[in-house]
């Protein structure tokens, strides 16, 4: 049922990552008057970034490698908020790192959560709100937040958090619950550090990924485009951090630099650290959809566990669901 006020459709977002912000964003252009709720205190989700003592981190994705034309170009059309990154890669080994130029990466500048945040403009944002309930009623689409308070009704409700969190809003179509509550998540532990001096071993690599029992990848923050100082981010590698998911942080920070020292041979002077867990890191999906609409129960679901998981199947969800919405209401 519309809003009696205008003829504006209106659309309510739950979740302010790439993908549900690239929804609301073509959903907003195309003349939806779109809210955005998301629990955190800002847009970004798994893009998130930090502040280490006045410098930069991304706690995130480290950055976004493309291979899918469409997604490659729209980057191209975000230049002030993100750019090419060559960094100098190795494996583990630390042998001949250089620039692969088979690889197109990219890196948000000044960091990852610039992106969401451009995507933010054209809607309503409504952070710290937590979502617990999505239900249909003879108005449009209820929702309420966690202390049961009503935020409003919609006439078309868009879900797209992580699976885990997507499952209990989605008590009114079943279908999309059973197929959330199928996926599995990959957790991460994520380490950023400030160091004082860059390590020698590391003097010409900037990124290290392959085969490691403790580390996925170690990677040189301060090399990408725009950044200063000397901010290296370490994430767990996915057994460790499966194996370790309820270790303090402070545990988690030293075992992660005790890993790099053992690597690199060099001690390491930290002026500052930061640590995080993620619960919800990897989607690990199999399915060949691309985002889920119900258009009786006006309600649509969009994020990278859709999708067959990571950065770009979120975009390509988030643009697909916008578009399955459109058709059906032209
Ligand atoms: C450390 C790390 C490394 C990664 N490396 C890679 C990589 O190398 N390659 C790759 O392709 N991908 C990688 N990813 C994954 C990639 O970042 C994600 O696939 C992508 O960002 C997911 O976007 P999304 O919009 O689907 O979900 P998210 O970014 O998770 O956004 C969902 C949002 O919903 C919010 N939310 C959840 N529940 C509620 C609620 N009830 N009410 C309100 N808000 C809610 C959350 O707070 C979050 O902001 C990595 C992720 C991390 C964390």
């Amino acid at each position: 049922m519309r809003n009696n006020v205008s003829e504006q459709p209106r659309l309510a977002v739950i979740g302010a990552g790439l993908s549900g912000l690239r929804c609301a964003a073509l959903l907003a252009e195309a003349g939806y008057a779109v809210t955005v709720f998301e629990k955190s205190r800002g847009t970004g989700g798994r893009l998130a970034s930090s502040r280490l003592d006045g410098l930069t981190t991304d706690l995130g994705i480290p950055y976004i490698e493309t291979r899918q034309p469409d997604f490659c170009q729209w980057l191209e059309t975000h230049k002030t908020q993100v750019q090419r990154w060559q960094p100098r890669e190795s494996d583990f080994s630390l042998s001949a790192a250089q620039v692969n130029p088979a690889r197109e990466l990219w890196v948000g500048t000044p960091r990852s959560s610039a992106i969401t945040r451009a995507l933010a403009t054209k809607i309503q944002l409504r952070t710290e709100t937590r979502v617990s309930v999505v239900w249909p009623d003879k108005n449009g689409v209820l929702l309420r937040d966690e202390s049961a308070d009503m935020l409003g009704h919609f006439d078309q409700v868009v879900v797209a958090a992580p699976a885990p969190q997507a499952a209990p809003l989605l008590d009114a179509v079943h279908r999309f619950q059973a197929r959330a509550e199928t996926v599995q998540m990959q957790p991460a532990w994520i380490v950023s550090l400030l160091l004082e001096t860059r390590p020698e071993a590391l003097a010409q690599t900037d990124l290290i990924e392959g085969e490691h029992p403790e580390l996925q990848r170690v990677l040189r923050d301060s090399s990408k485009p725009g950044r200063s100082g000397e901010v290296w981010t370490l994430q767990a590698s996915r057994q460790w951090s499966e194996a370790y998911l309820n270790l303090s942080a402070d545990t988690v920070m030293n075992e992660q630099v005790a890993a790099l020292v053992a690597l690199t041979g060099d001690p390491l002077v930290v002026k500052a650290h930061r640590v995080h867990r993620w619960l919800y890191c990897n989607a690990v999906s199999t399915e060949s959809s691309v985002a889920l609409w119900d258009a009786d129960a006006a309600i649509g679901v969009c994020g990278d566990w859709v999708a067959g998981g990571g950065v770009e199947a979120a975009w390509q969800s988030g643009t697909e669901l916008a578009r399955m919405i459109l058709s059906s209401n032209p």
